[in-house]
């Protein structure tokens, strides 16, 4: 490995790119698991979390991937091995699929400190399931999530996507029904994009139109509201007290390390990404590392912040790059007198954030600050 040394970090997301089968409309980093792979993949993490010493400084970590729990039940008590620090960590996620979360791997999370796991559950119609390449069926979900209660893990996630083919605005609804009458404390809801390297896009499937989507996502919205979710994030949902703190960091643009192939890590100016191919990964290499300059580091400060309902405190923005928000982006007045965006105060804090009329078509009030 040549990477060179870096500060200790408080957020660490690792990177597990097996799945057990692969979905038509997965770009990510992963491949279909083998063991023998596995155990490599194990043996360069280790190596790699050895160069990053991050002594006992975690408050949140994050297992994705991938599927962490394709892994073998031995693989995957080595893998927390590797990630374990021996203070707890305030917020420990892992995601998995509901066809590999076992009672073993449960009882090996436990052991470990886990205390929340994020389900891919997408849908809750079986032969949707099946047409997106989804090994497991709805009632699989229920009892994962009943297992999970069983052993007082509570706080679980669930994705959910929308605009996949041919699901009706009914049965996206019934989806979203299901998992508010599980009580699950929190859900993501994704709309389907057909990247390049995903199947479907080879397939030549077709996205959904601009204004579907929005259907869709204004129904979520709706929904959810009446079932006592709060919205925080433009694509994330909770009931009260159960926002995923490790996700808040990257919206407050705060540092992290990613371990693992095409993981991604941020110190101040400095962002890298780990090579997704596991050869170059194994070499040390990155796929992006790159020192962004200060106005970079604005934009992208905005991009992230704004993501956030409750947006971010001013003072913040001027203590981490030392001049005002409004003299960086000379357009924020004007975004105001348009109610794009607002201010308010909170405990004598002034923050902005974009207004709620607007906060649905985030991306339009985001193409301002371009
Ligand atoms: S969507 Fe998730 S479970 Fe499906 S192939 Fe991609 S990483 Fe694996």
């Amino acid at each position: 490995m040549s990477r060179n040394a870096t500060p200790k970090f408080e957020h660490l997301y690792v990177h597990v790119p097996f799945c057990h089968s692969i979905c038509g409309y997965c770009d990510f980093c992963r491949v279909r698991y083998n063991e023998k792979q596995a155990e490599w993949y194990l043996q360069v993490l280790k190596k790699e979390r050895d160069h990053f010493s991050y002594g006992d400084t975690l408050t949140t970590l994050y297992l994705g991937g991938g599927t962490p729990t394709s892994l073998s039940d031995d693989q995957f008590a080595r893998l927390l091995a590797i990630c374990q620090q021996s203070k707890p960590v305030a917020e420990y996620t892992i995601e998995a699929n509901p066809e590999s979360l076992s009672s073993e791997k449960i009882a090996i999370m436990k052991a470990h400190g886990v205390n929340r796991v994020s389900l891919g559950i997408q849908a809750s119609q079986d032969g949707l399931l099946k047409r997106i390449g989804r090994h497991h069926s709805f009632a699989q979900v229920c009892t994962c999530i009943s297992s999970l209660r069983k052993a007082k893990i509570e706080n679980i996630s669930g994705d959910l996507m929308y605009g996949l083919p041919s699901q009706s605005l009914d049965d996206f609804k019934v989806s979203l029904k299901a998992l508010c009458d599980l009580r699950l404390p929190h859900l993501s809801l994704y709309s389907l994009t057909l990247e390049e390297g995903s199947l479907f896009y080879k397939q030549g499937q077709k996205q959904v139109s601009a204004q579907a989507e929005e259907e869709f996502y204004f129904t979520a919205l709706e929904l959810l509201k009446k079932q006592g979710y709060i919205q925080y994030e433009i694509s994330s949902f909770c009931l009260p007290g159960f926002q995923s703190r490790h996700n808040l960091h990257y919206w407050d643009y705060g540092d992290f390390l990613g371990l693992g192939p095409g993981a991604a890590s941020k110190a101040g100016a400095h962002r890298w990404q780990n090579a997704r191919r596991f050869k170059d990964y194994e070499a040390g290499l990155r796929d992006e590392d790159i020192k962004l300059s200060l106005s970079e580091q604005h934009f992208e400060f905005v991009m992230m912040n704004l993501r956030k309902k409750a947006g971010f405190a001013m003072k913040t923005f001027q203590s981490r790059y030392g001049l005002p928000f409004d003299s960086a982006f000379l357009m924020t007045n004007r975004l105001l007198r348009q109610g794009k965006l607002k201010k308010y105060q909170q405990a004598g804090t002034e923050f902005l954030c974009v207004s709620d009329d607007w906060y649905p078509l985030l991306n339009d009030v985001l193409t301002e600050f371009l």
